[in-house]
């Protein structure tokens, strides 16, 4: 059997920040690559791994029992190292010793813009977005993000429990990076009486206390006010919505217990279904791509057009959420 007849090698790793179903993607490339022939590595620590040759050929039965796992068994990092011309250089390097035909990236859009300067080195990369924050422009999902709202919803619901009580005020802020989508799914999913996103500027006055006011004048004794984590501040916020309005008010910083728990239904299907369509096109013997889903379907978009790609957040939420906190 000649090197072309041979199987192909395939590395799969994950980077930047953990998501719920990150497990449930890497069990989907191991079994699908191998269902397709080929011989599946798995790179320990990310970008991190690659660059220390850090590898280990995975077999059917190496992601047994991973699905139900949040976290990532394989294990992430933010390499500075790799985050530099020389460390993309010595990654790509290293994927040339062990013949690595491809490189599955799961990971966030920081993650996708390393894969796409190992692409300029010549090797063959194929990303899977996965990240709670829902913030990748190519793809209308991202692996995770549905366990992480259904875990802050949890959270919130809890809080509301005690705000009722108390007749408080709660301040939450979420995580999301420098995106909204967690903070504006939850104000909806939690009826929150104010929502404050990075995407748009924001007045204490109008967008927090006088929906606050208003609401009390309506007749409401507890409120909550979601924050993204984007745009910070979130103890002063509370300080001086007590402050100004009078209600005993508390802040929370849910924090990185978002990151962690077992992927809903939603997020090991999606993960599978982007994992299983990454091997697909290595088995057509193309690459350079990165898996997204939009309008409901799986599809491969070329990595240097997907990583321009922008997301806006929905004004018709913003709305939605304004309305029914009335
Ligand atoms: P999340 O959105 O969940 O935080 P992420 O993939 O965006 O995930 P980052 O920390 O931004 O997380 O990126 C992960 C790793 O990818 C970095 O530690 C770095 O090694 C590499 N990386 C990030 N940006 C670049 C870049 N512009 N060029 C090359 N490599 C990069």
């Amino acid at each position: 059997m000649g090197y072309k007849d041979s199987p192909k090698r395939i590395g799969v790793l994950t980077s930047g920040g953990d998501a719920p179903g990150m497990n449930a993607a890497i069990r989907a490339v191991v079994r699908s690559g191998i269902y397709r022939g080929f011989q599946v590595f798995g790179i320990r620590r990310g970008y991190e791994g690659l660059l220390n040759g850090d590898l280990y050929e995975m077999n059917l039965r190496s992601v047994s029992d991973i699905m139900s796992r949040g976290g990532t068994i394989l294990q992430t990092a933010r390499s500075k190292v790799f985050n530099t011309p020389e460390g993309v250089k010595r990654a790509a390097r290293m994927a040339e010793m062990f013949k690595l035909d491809a490189i599955v990236v799961i990971g966030g859009d920081g993650s996708f813009r390393g894969a796409r300067d190992l692409s300029k080195e010549g090797v063959n990369v194929v990303c899977i977005p996965a990240t709670i924050d829902n913030d990748i422009g190519s793809t209308d999902y991202t692996i995770g993000f549905d366990t992480a709202l259904n875990t802050v919803k949890d959270a919130i619901d809890k809080i509301k429990d005690t705000a009722f009580s108390h007749e408080r005020c709660s301040v939450v802020e979420v995580m999301g990076r420098g995106a909204g989508y967690i903070a504006l799914n939850c104000a909806i999913a939690d009826g929150a009486e104010a929502c404050i996103l990075p995407e748009k500027e924001f007045h204490i006055d109008t967008d927090i206390i006088q929906p606050i006011i208003g609401c009390r004048n309506r007749g409401k004794h507890h409120y909550i006010v979601i924050i993204a984590e984007g745009v910070g501040g979130t103890m002063e916020i509370a300080k001086q919505i007590e402050e100004i309005t009078g209600i005993s008010t508390k802040a929370t910083i849910l924090g990185h217990l978002q990151r962690g728990g077992s992927p809903t239904v939603k997020d090991r299907v999606a993960a599978s279904l982007m994992a299983v369509k990454a091997t697909e096109v290595l088995a057509n013997n193309d690459g350079n791509k990165i898996i997204a889903m939009k309008n409901e379907q799986y599809i491969a978009i070329d990595i240097d057009e997907g990583i321009n790609m922008k997301k806006y957040i929905d004004e018709t939420m913003i709305e939605t959420s304004k309305m029914l906190s009335l």
